[in-house]
């Protein structure tokens, strides 16, 4: 598996060394272990994940009715069929990952409660020295590895946003952020508000609305939603006629993806008839005379933010039974009871919950490091929303923000098994990005294009991401269409990569 290095070391010290050291063991991570494995098996590799178990997101997040909001013919991968309801529970999605590690036995590869600290490169080494702090011992631990995987996501698990509004510490209710959702929390008979419209919220409130005495969401603008059944018709035909799983998820995936295309190319092309379309469905979907154009009419475009999608509709059949309600106004205050409206209407709660978003962690908060130099990603461009100026032998695993995040783990895993190929081939030992000369006084811009895709999370945090320059080769062009057409014809030596 790995070599035992035992230079500069004292007599009983020894560091392991791995070809490929994977960070992370989320849905990216655990994608990116299989391609490695089937694609590389020369290769030796280790994957460290932080926290005790896979499965990132789908293990962290454990409020009510916490579940995908995206098909998992496309959030999963596409070599492992997925053959339950397209939205899926977190329960599902950490069975199916479960069923990936089992099936291609990667337990002797995970080292689970393993956080890593730092990384640091040397270029005489040629290698990176990964440092990581273990769980059960607290003892610090040093790897060498190769070629850094890195699949930590891009939000921080330990804690999530909660903006600071004024009187909070004045409440004597509960405040709760649903990515610290406490497993003993009675919220039976309790008058709940939730904070927050997004993805999370619109889970959340149809999965508590029975038990509660009443969920209001509070929202500062309105939301885009999409309804429809949890089912896929086209599924559940091709099994009908007893059609092998392998075939159901592709055609199924090619049917999901032809459809998001075309929503996705409707909402460029036609905005307006979008915005439209879905607001009649909204519409079509609450009590006569609600008023729609002010708690579901967005003032953005669709697609500027990712537009949720409510499985049978539940959230809206929670507001119509009117054991849900919407408000759309800002919080001036906390109270000692609720929260003061710029309004001046109050609202009274036993339990607030903050459904207000994620903290963005570059690179998984790790302090790295290139020959003893501090490496500050803001300060590099990114090579094809993978790679980094400047920084050698390291692949972040970045997936899309409007089609689901795994298509890229799987067209970013083939990329980086045929770069380290072709670095066989060339026989060397780094890989690096760097500007061509005629792209070097190019206006560095942000990491997106903020009037395309513009969630919060990501605006409050962009000065930290590394940037872009207004060309394919060095941006993340969120394209998944292109990008699937393009990755693998990309040419490996047409100056962005310098090996030595
Ligand atoms: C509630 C929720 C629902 C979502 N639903 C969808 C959806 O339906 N469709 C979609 O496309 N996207 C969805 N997303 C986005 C989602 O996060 C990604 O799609 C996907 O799960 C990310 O997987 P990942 O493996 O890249 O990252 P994560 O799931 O974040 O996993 C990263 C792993 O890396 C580990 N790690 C991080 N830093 C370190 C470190 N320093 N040392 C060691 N380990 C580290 C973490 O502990 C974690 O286990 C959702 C997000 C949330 C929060």
């Amino acid at each position: 598996m790995s070599a035992l290095i035992e230079e500069e070391l004292a007599p009983d010290e020894t560091i392991e060394q791995f070809d490929v050291v994977i960070v992370g063991a989320g849905i990216s991570g655990i994608g990116s272990a299989y391609h490695l494995k089937s694609q590389s098996p020369e290769r030796s590799y280790v994957l460290l994940e932080a926290m005790d178990t896979f499965g990132g997101t789908w293990h962290t997040h454990r409020y009510p009715g916490i579940r995908s909001d995206s098909d998992l013919y496309t959030f999963g991968y596409r070599f492992k069929p997925w053959t339950s309801a397209p939205i899926a529970t977190a329960a599902e999605i950490q069975k199916y990952l479960s069923d990936v590690i089992d099936e291609n036995n990667f337990g002797p590869h995970f080292r689970y409660g393993h956080h890593i600290d730092a990384a640091s490169w040397s270029t005489t080494d040629r290698r990176w020295t990964v440092t990581a702090t273990r769980k059960d011992s607290g003892d610090e631990v040093k790897i060498y590895a190769n070629f850094l995987w890195m699949c930590q996501g891009y939000y921080r698990h330990a804690e999530g946003y909660t903006p600071e509004w004024p009187g909070m510490d004045e409440y004597e209710g509960e405040i709760v952020h649903p990515q610290a959702w406490p497993q003993d929390l009675d919220y039976r008979d309790k008058e709940v508000i939730v904070i927050g419209s997004g993805a999370t919220s619109a889970t959340l409130v149809p999965a508590i609305a029975d038990e509660v005495a009443h969920v209001t969401v509070l929202q500062r603008s309105p939301t885009y939603y999409f309804t429809g059944e949890n089912r896929n018709l086209l599924a559940d035909h091709l099994r009908e006629l007893e059609v092998p799983e392998e075939w159901v998820h592709d055609i199924v995936r090619r049917e999901n993806l032809f459809n998001l295309r075309a929503l996705t190319q409707l909402s460029t092309e036609e905005p307006q008839f979008t915005k439209d379309a879905l607001i009649d469905l909204v519409r079509a979907a609450l009590p006569t005379g609600f008023d729609v154009d002010k708690h579901f009419t967005p003032s953005y475009m669709p697609w500027r933010q990712r537009i949720a999608f409510l499985p049978d509709g539940d959230l809206f059949k929670a507001i119509s039974s009117g054991q849900a309600s919407i408000v759309t106004d800002e919080i001036e205050t906390f109270t000692s009871e609720g929260v003061r409206l710029k309004s001046g209407e109050e609202l009274t709660a036993d339990i607030i919950v903050t459904a207000t978003g994620f903290h963005l962690s570059v690179l998984g908060d790790i302090s790295f490091s290139i020959d003893g130099e501090p490496l500050d990603f803001a300060s590099t461009v990114t090579y094809r929303g993978m790679m980094f100026t400047g920084v050698p032998n390291l692949v972040w695993v970045f997936g899309y923000f409007r089609a689901s995040w795994t298509l890229r783990v799987d067209i970013v895993s083939d990329f980086v098994c045929r770069l380290l190929r072709h670095m066989d081939e060339l026989g060397v030992a780094s890989v690096t990005p760097r500007l061509r000369a005629h792209e070097r006084d190019e206006v560095m811009l942000d990491w997106i294009d903020t009037e395309y895709f513009n969630p919060n999370y990501l605006l409050r945090s962009l000065h930290l991401m590394p940037k872009r320059l207004d060309d394919p080769a060095w941006r993340h062009t969120q394209d998944y269409w292109a990008e699937r057409d393009e990755l693998p014809l990309v040419d490996l030596d047409d100056g962005c990569l310098i090996y030595e």
